[in-house]
């Protein structure tokens, strides 16, 4: 199993007491599948990602990664692992103004230390794969939002990662381009064999997935079992 989480708790200070944010969490995502994870605001989704992530310690519980245990890393293993397997597309793009699509996947290469003319043509093959190899040199201003998120994808995929963890990509993003963003993740899915995690809100991209959990209240809920 590619990702494993497992009897995962996660709370938070909350005036004198903690706010329990994800109970007992077990989940597993095999590598080329979407699993996507609905529920209403504040029930744990995003929380559930953070750890997943790396980005967030549970109370309790334990996350693996391409079957690493990652209880027992240190800051820079976390790093290390973080940066080699797990790619991260929130919410909002965050791209950098001053730079154009082709840099910003190059940043991601840069940061790895890898050979800038390699780093080049790995950016431009993943602009090619999200359907942008024709909009490489426009900065994020003269990018429509759909193509924004397009390009959060495809940076989030510079260093191949094994895990996929994508939080609401199409809140910002009117129906039909928010379903193209969907389908784009799902075919991305299966050709790079990534296991991918999707929060979504939109109840029309779950034909796009291959299973579909429910969290409430931080519990974990498979539709069609009890
Ligand atoms: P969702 O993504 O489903 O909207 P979250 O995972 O963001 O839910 O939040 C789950 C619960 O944890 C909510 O009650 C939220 O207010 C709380 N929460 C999230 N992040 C923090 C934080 N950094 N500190 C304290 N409480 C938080
Ligand atoms: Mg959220």
């Amino acid at each position: 199993m590619t990702l494993e989480l497992t009897d995962v708790t996660l709370t938070y200070p909350d005036g004198e007491g903690r706010l329990t944010a994800l109970d007992a969490v077990t989940l597993a995502v095999p590598k080329g599948t979407v699993t996507a994870v609905v529920g209403p605001s504040g029930s744990g989704k995003s929380s559930l990602l953070a750890v997943a992530a790396t980005l967030v310690t549970p109370d309790a519980g334990t996350v693996a990664v391409d079957g690493t245990a990652t209880t027992g890393l240190s800051r820079g293993e976390l790093t290390e692992l973080r940066r080699r397997r797990i790619g991260i597309v929130f919410q909002q793009p965050n791209l950098l103004p001053s730079l154009t699509a082709l840099e910003q996947l190059q940043v991601m290469a840069h940061l790895d230390g890898r050979s800038p003319a390699k780093a080049r043509g790995r950016a431009m093959e993943l602009l090619d794969a999200v359907g942008l190899a024709g909009q490489a040199h426009r900065r994020p201003h003269r990018l429509s939002g759909g193509q924004r998120q397009r390009v959060n994808i495809a940076r989030a995929l510079m260093n191949d990662p094994t895990v996929l963890l994508v939080d609401e990509p199409t809140s910002a993003l009117d129906h039909e381009r928010g379903a193209g963003v969907v389908d784009l993740l799902s075919g991305l899915t299966r050709r790079r064999a990534t296991a991918t995690v999707l929060v979504t809100h939109d109840r029309a991209h779950l034909a796009a997935a291959d299973r579909v959990v429910e969290v409430h209240d931080g519990r974990l809920r498979f539709p069609g079992t009890p």
